[in-house]
């Protein structure tokens, strides 16, 4: 008899921000919290010989700083951090690297992309919106209030949430082992989500650590920028599950970069893709009609979205039509907002 393979949560209650909690040996897990509705980020501490590596660090806040210093004057004293490994490039997880490496000493390691995109965002401050964002905005067909609201007024700049990255990094490859304390981790990069995503991937005990290219209970967002207009992350992130998806296992204990560490990850990676796949197949038939992107949230997030929200929509929504149109499934026009419009052909 078999029994139905599902995701489980091994610890169903979130720990205290800041508290270190075992979650095999030699690795802790934490949480330090957010200002946005996904309220948290998962950081890792792993024991290595004569120090700790670290996985993730949080957005750099004084908060986020303060609780570093109590973990590792705390419950993780005694020992020195001596290596940071950032997943990707997104700033709750590469927030507080070149703090890390400037106040710890430690080693930066990142994917080639990762870090130069980071440091390159880091770097790219602006006063107000620049003319290639409105360009992307309107396109996507955001409304014209929303636009108004922003386009005078300071975006959101990677370095307000993110310490200046000091030159230099250890680069990380695909299928690279790495080995910290007794275990040695495999390197599987992944994308869609981000460039070229690290996730770690333990040899020996069936363990997985996944950032925010796989998550138990929320599905990873993918989003066009006005960098890239024309990317596919859709592709790109499917393409990805379809490639770890035969590493994983049901036993694997995945931890990953927000909500709960999880079992099941070969079945969450399945019903993951097929969320996008019923998604894109509801996209079609609403396109039936022509329609901005901003007009598919109702069809691809199936709730009103809040104006905290309306940024990630906009970039998703975004992707998922350029998926259906890079596959030649719907056509783009331009309408006299100078937004594009997609039908179905
Ligand atoms: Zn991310
Ligand atoms: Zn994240």
């Amino acid at each position: 008899m078999g029994h139905e393979v599902t995701v489980h949560y091994p610890w169903d209650a979130t720990p205290e921000f800041a508290q270190p909690l075992k979650v095999a040996d030699g690795i802790f897990w934490f949480r330090v919290p957010l200002p946005m509705p996904l309220d948290h980020v998962n950081v890792y501490v792993l024991e290595d010989n004569n120090g700790w590596t670290v996985v993730d660090t949080g957005l750099s806040t004084k908060k986020t700083k303060e609780m570093w210093q109590r973990i590792f004057s705390g419950p993780l004293a005694g020992k020195k951090v001596h290596r940071l490994i950032v997943t990707h490039h997104h700033p709750d997880h590469v927030g507080l690297a070149g703090w890390f490496q400037k106040k710890y000493g430690v080693a930066l390691w990142m994917t080639r992309t990762a870090w130069l995109t980071a440091r390159m965002l880091c770097l790219d401050e602006q006063k107000i919106p620049p003319p290639e964002t409105l360009e992307f905005w309107r396109k996507a067909g955001m409304r014209s209030d929303i636009i108004e609201e922003r386009q005078g007024g300071k975006p959101f700049n990677f370095a307000d949430a993110v310490s200046a990255l000091p030159l230099g990094f250890r680069r990380i490859l695909d299928n690279e082992e790495i080995k910290i304390g007794d275990r040695i981790w495999k390197v599987r990069v992944g994308n869609g989500h981000a460039p070229e995503h690290a996730t770690l991937w333990s040899k020996a005990d069936d363990i997985v650590i996944a950032g925010d290219q796989i998550i138990s209970s929320i599905s990873p967002n993918l989003g066009v920028y006005a960098t890239e207009p024309n990317a596919n992350p859709v592709k790109e992130w499917i393409d990805s599950c379809h490639k770890l998806s035969a590493f994983a296992t049901d036993d694997h204990l995945t931890l990953s970069g927000h909500k709960l560490p999880f079992t099941g990850l070969k079945f969450r990676l399945n019903q993951m893709v097929e969320n996008h796949e019923l998604a894109l197949d509801r996209l079609i038939d609403f396109l039936e009609k022509p329609h901005t992107a901003e007009e598919c949230f109702g069809v691809l997030f199936g709730k009103s979205i809040q104006k905290s929200e309306y940024g990630l929509a906009l970039v998703e929504a975004v992707a998922h039509v350029n998926y259906l149109h890079l596959e030649g499934k719907i056509s783009r026009l331009v309408d006299k907002n100078g937004a594009y419009r997609y039908q179905r052909l």
